[in-house]
């Protein structure tokens, strides 16, 4: 019988492969969970330790549980009330510095004051310097047993492979459109109407946190720059390289978007072709194209982090597809 995934842990859909290690006989004292913004990172980490504090947890039964997010434990979890986790950020800006990294070595031996465990959620960990990952990897070495990590990044490339070889990687799943609009319509069908959802899904770039944002603040400015990505990856894809040369000089350049609004066009046209790919009916051919965008697309944005000549590195990338 096949098993229904959105009973099977309340708050995370789909990811079958993450919920797989809530069936095994041991659990990692560090994970590195992968994928885009509003893949379900967080949610995925909540569950793993909420399934470790769970009041009815009965430590003979499996090392983890299923939580039964209602017992007070669970309740604060996901309420953000835990105090035992302690979430360690890059406050918005481009890396994550040592600074922040030695805060846990401050930490890491006081005692959890909740349970029996004690855990550090690392926001945005591909942005740590390798100051800071080798800082990390002295305390992901050898913690107390009373501590886990979980390193949360949108590409674990950017992670060191001392850093990678100490922790189990697990990467975030992405959804088809129509997924969406079916999970997001059972839940949120009665606050939402029909179109949209259908918006929303389609602003998600396969992801189910983005598409409720979307849902709850579709004025946000942030989505004319990925809704500007949407239409630059169409236009890439589909259409010829003098059109999409004139959408760079037209849409893009002639906006005179700043240097961490451009990455940001990027990264979310990147989130697009990852979304695309997982598509049913993305031809081997439409795939091959993507890769070789993808790559420009990360050349590209070395470039532009490097304070290269926009303009100059937007036609070059648009070039290095071909
Ligand atoms: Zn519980």
């Amino acid at each position: 019988m096949a098993v229904n995934n959105r009973m099977f842990l309340k708050y995370l859909y789909g990811n079958s492969r993450i919920k797989e290690i809530f069936s095994g006989s041991s659990v990692s004292h560090a994970y590195i969970l992968e994928g885009p913004k509003g893949s379900g990172k967080h949610t995925a980490a909540l569950e793993i330790i909420a399934s470790l504090v769970c009041f009815t947890r009965n430590d003979s039964e499996s090392p983890l549980p299923l939580p039964c997010h209602e017992c007070p434990a669970c309740k604060k979890i996901f309420n953000n009330h835990y105090v035992d986790i302690i979430y360690i950020d890059n406050n918005d800006k481009t890396t994550l510095g040592v600074d922040q990294i030695r805060k846990i070595k401050d930490t890491l031996y006081t005692s959890p004051n909740e349970g029996s465990k004690k855990f550090y959620i690392i926001e945005n960990a591909h942005l740590m310097t390798d100051e800071a990952q080798n800082a990390l990897l002295l305390s992901l070495e050898e913690p107390p047993s009373f501590v886990m990590f979980f390193l949360l990044c949108e590409s674990s490339d950017n992670l060191l492979d001392t850093i990678k070889s100490r922790a189990h990687i697990m990467k975030m799943e992405l959804f088809k459109e129509e997924d969406i609009v079916s999970y997001v319509t059972e839940r949120y069908g009665s606050l939402y109407d029909e179109n949209m959802i259908k918006k929303a899904s389609q602003n998600s770039f396969g992801t189910i946190g983005r598409t409720i944002s979307y849902l709850e603040n579709p004025n946000n400015p942030e989505y004319e720059i990925q809704n500007l990505a949407i239409s630059f990856v169409e236009n890439w894809m589909e259409h010829t390289l003098s059109e999409t040369l004139a959408f760079v000089s037209n849409d893009i350049i002639a906006k005179k978007m700043t240097k961490n609004e451009i990455c940001s066009m990027l990264d979310y046209s990147l989130n697009k072709i990852g979304s695309s790919m997982t598509s049913s009916n993305t031809s081997k051919q439409s795939v091959k194209k993507m890769l070789k965008i993808v790559n420009a697309i990360n050349i590209a944005k070395e470039q532009i982090l490097s304070n290269c000549n926009q303009m100059v590195v937007l036609y070059s990338m648009v070039l290095n597809s071909i």
